[in-house]
């Protein structure tokens, strides 16, 4: 029932009530040539996928990469939706790209990643949309900062788009993943949270940078209850201008999309609520546990804090560190946790372990001189 309510409320699926979750968009990178643009288009058609997506001016880390083929891509976008029925999406960065895509009858624009972190660049596309009833979906900015991302969608809101969805499409890191870009599912889920009426798109393939990724991100979006799936698609993946490694086939869409398990959010079974309760209530106990721990490390940390002081020691010793680093992601990989887990929870016990090593050195550092 809630379920029905919030989809009522949805304004993505306000566009077409034939869309229920997922709402799928996929398509190529990059539009590169009539042929591939149409050719994949059409296929993913035969599939069944109602809206299209291609890249024509495209945002590129470095110089020297293909940087889309700009306007005369729209043309071939508008033979898409004739031939095919397809809503067409492309992505905007400024004024003139919103202009020239709506001249072109474009249904769906999108705020790239590296868009969204410039609100100057934001303030703009919602200037140039005022007045205008389209869907606007935005990505999250490259930086893990939710703020930022409420922030362009609020611009949006606030020059008249009413039909306003999210993509996530994961975070730039520092750290060696195995993803290009670090999926933050608990940023996705606080969006939700804090926009429920926006729809959050998840793009597996920008999540990923590796097809054989898509489906397991793609599952996990689902597992989530986030709304849509954002996918690169192209005719001939290997050959593309742009992320070849993350791009899959029409057909391997389609067997992705067949594959996904969709669950329920709950079901009215007694037995199932009472194991999970049992369960929940297990890990109540064990995450209380974890952080009288963590707490009282960080009184021991406190402890060092004062005994280096007084020996007039510095806080840290690399050394020590790499030992401890070493030690305990050899005992956590040995107990079933990932390298990737291991070092982010490392680091960020670390950290709290230093501030609270600081805060013991430097306090009365005006009394002390
Ligand atoms: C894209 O969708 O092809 C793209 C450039 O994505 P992002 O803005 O997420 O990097
Ligand atoms: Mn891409």
């Amino acid at each position: 029932m809630a379920q029905e309510s919030k989809k009522a409320d949805n304004p993505l699926c306000v566009l077409n009530p034939a869309f229920s979750r997922p709402l799928v968009i996929a398509g190529p990178c990059s539009a590169e040539t009539e042929e591939q643009t149409l050719g994949t288009a059409r296929a993913l058609a035969a599939h069944g996928i109602k809206v299209f997506r291609a890249g024509i001016w495209k945002p590129r880390t470095r110089p020297n990469s293909f940087e889309g083929v700009g306007a005369i891509g729209l043309q071939w976008l508008r033979k898409v939706k004739q031939d095919t029925g397809m809503l067409i999406a492309t992505e905007v960065a400024n004024a003139k790209h919103v202009y020239e895509a709506l001249k072109a009858g474009v249904d769906i624009l999108w705020i790239g990643a590296r868009t969204t972190v410039n609100p100057f660049a934001v303030q703009e596309i919602a200037d140039a949309l005022a007045g205008v009833d389209i869907p606007v979906l935005v990505k999250n900015p490259v930086s893990p900062d939710l703020d930022l991302w409420i922030g362009a969608l609020e611009r949006l809101q606030k020059a008249g788009i009413i039909r306003l969805g999210a993509i996530h499409r994961g975070f730039t890191t520092h750290e060696t993943t195995h993803f290009r870009n670090s999926p933050h599912w608990q940023i996705a889920i606080d969006l939700k949270k804090r926009m429920p009426a926006v729809p959050v798109i998840t793009d597996p393939s920008h999540i990923s940078g590796d097809r054989r990724l898509v489906y397991g991100v793609a599952q996990e979006a689902m597992d989530l209850q986030l709304d849509g799936l954002m996918i690169e698609a192209h005719i001939a993946p290997g050959e593309a201008l742009s992320d070849a490694n993350q791009q899959v086939t029409p057909d391997e869409l389609d067997a992705i999309l067949k594959r996904l398990v969709l669950r329920a959010p709950d079901v009215a079974d007694k037995k199932f609520h009472y194991t999970l309760d049992e369960l929940r209530a297990q890990v109540d106990l064990l995450d209380k546990d974890i952080i009288t721990k963590l707490a009282k490390r960080m009184d021991i940390s406190e402890e060092m804090g004062r005994i280096k002081k007084k020996s007039n020691v510095t806080i840290l010793q690399p050394s020590r560190w790499d030992q401890i680093l070493h030690e305990r992601q050899a005992l956590g990989l040995s107990k079933g946790l990932s390298e990737e887990f291991m070092t982010r929870l490392l680091n960020a016990i670390h950290e709290e372990s230093i501030a609270h090593q600081n805060l013991i050195m430097n306090v009365n550092q005006s009394r002390d001189g």
